[in-house]
């Protein structure tokens, strides 16, 4: 781990400022910026603790949705009552993410700005070729073990996914990012890999996350959040889905459906195709997994990821199925 200057923030145009140096990195919980150091991934010459600026850790939720300040714990966020009952995905995909001392410590800004977990990202000393690390050294994935590399929105430079539970129940509740005063929909948010994998979010020097906010819809206080992984606990998403539902008044036909997909993407995968081919549907077993194969059209596998093709489907069928279970 290279030595940095420390710098503690005590307000956010400090904050802002400072982020602007040549590498500088923001600190939060430092559950991914400290393990990124220490891997010799993250190198920054300065590091900008923000843990300090008051106003950046509320939650406040009404009738027309929720706004979570940046530095919100991601416990707090999962725990709150009212995310709970108006906005269960974003609860669940909350709690099922990393472990209870990760989750106390890590706030909601780092969260989105996490990194990608592919095991050649993390480790240069034995993998110099990485484009995400360094643009146009190649990528050691492709030809290597990829059993948990994306399937979708992949290109010749990168494969890597994007690893986080909450940017998926965000894409599929048409959240925002709140830049100060810049606002971008975090479907915008994250970027695809294209030719510069380095660059991950629609973020500039400069700026940082000051919060999120969640529209309130009938869809998002009916919605979960099933994340399938290789064991069950503190593992992130083989395959993930964020769905939403909202049923006319006779309770079997689909007024409006939100759908997300997590760990088979290069970002938060929101799949439009599913939501539109079930929209005034009665919602039937059948209808449903045939309309979650759209979830994976244009899907590319790169060998041992394949698997992904079909697990993802059959979670977005089963979490739409689940939640006509609770109409
Ligand atoms: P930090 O480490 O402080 O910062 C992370 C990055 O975000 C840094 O680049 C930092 O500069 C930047 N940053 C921080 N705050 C801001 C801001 N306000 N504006 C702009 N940039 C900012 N996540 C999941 O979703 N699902 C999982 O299953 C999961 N499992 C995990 C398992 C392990 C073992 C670990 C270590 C992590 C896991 N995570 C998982 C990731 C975890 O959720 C993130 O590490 C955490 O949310 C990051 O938040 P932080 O506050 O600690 O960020
Ligand atoms: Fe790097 Fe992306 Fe290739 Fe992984 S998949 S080695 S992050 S370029």
């Amino acid at each position: 781990m290279r030595d940095f200057s420390y710098l503690r923030a005590n307000s956010i145009d400090a904050a802002r400022q400072a982020a602007a140096l040549p590498s500088a990195m923001l600190l939060a919980g430092g559950t991914t910026l400290i393990d990124l150091a220490k891997c010799g991934v993250a190198e920054p010459e300065t590091v900008v603790d923000i843990t300090h600026l008051n106003g950046l850790d509320g939650i406040t939720v009404d009738d027309r949705g929720a706004t979570i300040g940046a530095l919100a714990r991601m416990s707090s966020v999962a725990d709150h009552a009212d995310i709970k009952s108006r906005f269960p995905a974003v609860s669940e995909a909350l709690w099922q993410a990393a472990s209870a001392q990760l989750r106390n410590m890590a706030t909601i800004g780092g969260n989105l700005m996490q990194r990608t977990r592919c095991p050649y990202f993390r480790d240069p000393a034995n993998f110099p070729a990485c484009n995400k690390r360094t643009p146009g050294s190649g990528c050691s994935a492709i030809g290597g073990v990829t059993r948990g590399h994306a399937v979708l929105g992949t290109s010749e430079a990168c494969i890597a996914t994007y690893p986080g539970d909450l940017a998926t129940a965000l894409v599929a509740f048409d959240a925002t990012v709140h830049l100060g005063d810049r606002q971008i929909a975090a479907d915008d948010f994250f970027l695809l890999p294209g030719t510069t994998p380095d660059r991950e979010h629609a973020i500039e020097p400069g700026e940082m996350i000051t919060a999120i906010s969640i529209p309130a819809s009938a869809a998002a206080g009916r919605s979960t959040y099933l994340k399938v992984r290789d064991r069950q606990s503190y593992e992130f998403a083989a395959a993930s889905a964020a769905v939403g539902i909202e049923f006319e008044a006779d309770g079997r036909t689909i007024r409006d459906l939100r759908v997300a997909l997590g760990g088979v993407a290069t970002k938060p995968w929101r799949v439009r195709a599913v939501e539109e081919a079930l929209k005034g549907k009665v919602l039937k077993a059948d209808i449903a997994k045939q309309a979650s194969l759209l979830a994976i059209e244009g899907a590319v596998d790169h060998g041992a990821n394949h698997y992904k093709i079909e697990l993802a489907p059959r979670v977005v069928a089963r979490a739409i199925l689940k939640m006509g279970e609770t109409a």
